[in-house]
């Protein structure tokens, strides 16, 4: 019988969320449920001394509000519990020392002057890369070194000492990741890493591969840059002879920066205008604050699309996907071997596609807070809405649309003004706004056939006069179709704003 699927997500709780990490949680999440399997969430919190206070819940709140709620995890216990390293700690040791004891693991008592010092005169000689290996470990303080006697003395008397894991020579370590195929790699190239810290503390590699086997995790998927240490996991799977259990290994292509030059970072994101956060992040040391797609009025609908599609598509051409949808399609097979552009102006498109599912009543009821006219009624603040929503990327554009019609402008814009004023153009639209009163109809078709043969009449040139009726009535060159304008605010108000253009126009 095949195990059932469980995976995990275990991200440290150094900071926010990157995109990078929506996307391992995302791609966990959507194997396990495609699969009818489990989604932990499992806070990786050995390293105290890169903890940030205010991260894990950052984390957590992050994951929900992408609609990704873990099976199991912290705030949603389970059988396999607890699901923080630091609350798991007591745990390690024996693991650690099971290690010891089948002479694949090893004390070593060499401080860290003392390693400096070995580090600083390889140097000297050439040799920068000095490790701590299954070659040079036979002259260390160590004990495989040391008199047994001499090595029990030293743990009695408390003196410090970290468990290193005995890397064997000449032998070959095979990872056979689902995404890369098989990488392998000479155990002369990894080194004896630490495992275990006399402070009682194991390290990143000990815990997480002792969790991943407690708690069941049949996949481990997560980003590339843990590829390296991945044959260190292998063999340390080996050496506490879980090699049949161990779980298959998937590593995802980087997200990369818009030109394809390099990782995404934030100063992307800040240069580009695009967060690369999923809700705002305020550092508590510094107290800089930088920007989330929630704030930012993305829908989380297209964040998770948009962050699925970096890295992974279906062979059709399919883009939209809803996260059913996502669960239903998704593959590891699909998944890239090569690292994913990030493209702000597809991003956008996503989040234009999903405002658009909006119905104008939608968006009336999530914006009416933000709406400045408050005397407009229900009635004419939806039919602006359909007039401005089509041009908006986000909520935000149609609120500034919105007010931009329903208030006469206090300020023209210079530039536009300064583009469209000719000599002539106090004259013709004083003459508009004069006609206008006479008007009674003010459905856009018939405004606009009507204004069109009135221009023709006096051989005025449309773009000589709508531009300026233009700035007349939202201040400025921007706007959705200006006789559906006129239409919604209707002739009088319409009149009422050509004038007073024209006032300021003459001062
Ligand atoms: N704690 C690691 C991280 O922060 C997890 C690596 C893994 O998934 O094995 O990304």
């Amino acid at each position: 019988m095949n195990t059932p699927v469980c995976v995990r997500f275990a991200p440290s709780p150094t900071g926010p969320l990157h995109l990078g990490g929506v996307r391992t949680a995302l791609y966990n999440y959507l194997f396990a449920k495609k699969h009818g399997g489990q989604f932990m969430l499992r806070i990786e919190d050995t390293d105290q001394t890169r903890f940030v206070p205010g991260a894990e819940q950052y984390i957590m709140e992050s994951l929900r509000w992408c609609g990704l709620q873990w099976d199991e995890g912290p705030e949603a216990e389970g059988q396999k519990g607890p699901y923080r390293q630091s609350e798991r700690k007591p745990m390690y040791r024996q693991y650690a020392e099971q290690l010891i004891q089948s002479g694949k693991a090893y004390y070593a008592f060499d401080t860290a002057e003392e390693l400096d010092e070995v580090r600083e005169r390889m140097k000297a000689s050439g040799n920068n890369a000095w490790q701590y290996n299954s070659i040079t470990r036979v002259n260390m303080k160590n004990s495989l070194t040391l008199p047994s006697d001499e090595v029990q003395r030293r743990l009695d008397s408390g003196e410090p000492y970290v468990i290193r894991l005995l890397v064997p020579r000449n032998t070959e370590i095979k990872v056979n990741d689902l995404i890369r195929g098989v990488v392998v790699v000479k155990s002369e190239h990894i080194d004896d890493k630490v495992l275990f810290k006399s402070d009682g503390m194991p390290t990143y590699h000990l815990a997480n591969v002792v969790d991943d086997h407690l708690m069941g995790i049949t996949h481990v998927i997560r980003g590339e840059e843990w590829l390296p240490s991945a044959p260190l996991h292998v063999l340390l799977y080996a050496s506490f002879g879980w090699t049949d259990t161990m779980p298959k290994f998937a590593h995802l292509p980087l997200i990369l920066k818009p030109d394809g030059n390099g990782k995404l970072s934030k100063r992307d994101g800040d240069r580009l205008g695009f967060p690369v956060f999923p809700l705002e992040w305020k550092d508590p040391v510094s107290g800089e604050i930088s920007s989330g797609y929630r704030e930012g009025g993305w829908y989380k609908e297209a964040v998770v699309n948009l962050v699925a599609l970096l890295g992974w598509h279906p062979s059709d051409n399919q883009e939209v996907f809803s996260l059913e949808e996502l669960i239903e399609a998704f593959s590891l097979e699909k998944v890239a071997k090569a690292g994913a552009k990030f493209d702000v102006e597809k991003a956008r498109w996503f989040n234009q596609h999903y405002l658009r599912q909006q119905t104008d009543a939608d968006l009336l009821r999530d914006l009416k807070p933000h709406f400045q006219s408050l005397n407009a009624s229900e009635e004419g603040l939806l039919k602006t809405i359909a007039l401005v929503r089509d041009r908006a990327v986000f909520p935000a554009d149609v609120v500034q649309d919105v007010n931009g019609l329903l208030q006469a402008p206090n300020a023209y814009q210079k530039e536009a003004v300064e583009s469209k004023w000719k000599v002539d153009s106090g004259e013709k639209i004083e003459a508009l706004g004069a006609w206008l009163s006479g008007q009674t109809d003010s459905r856009a078709e018939f405004i606009g056939t009507a204004i069109k043969s009135w221009l023709a009449e006096k051989n005025w040139g449309i773009g000589s006069v709508m531009p300026l009726v233009r700035i007349a009535l939202t201040g400025g060159l921007t706007g959705p179709d200006i006789f559906e304008t006129i239409a919604l605010l209707g002739l009088e108000e319409s009149r009422k704003r050509i004038e007073a253009f024209h006032r300021q126009m003459q001062k």
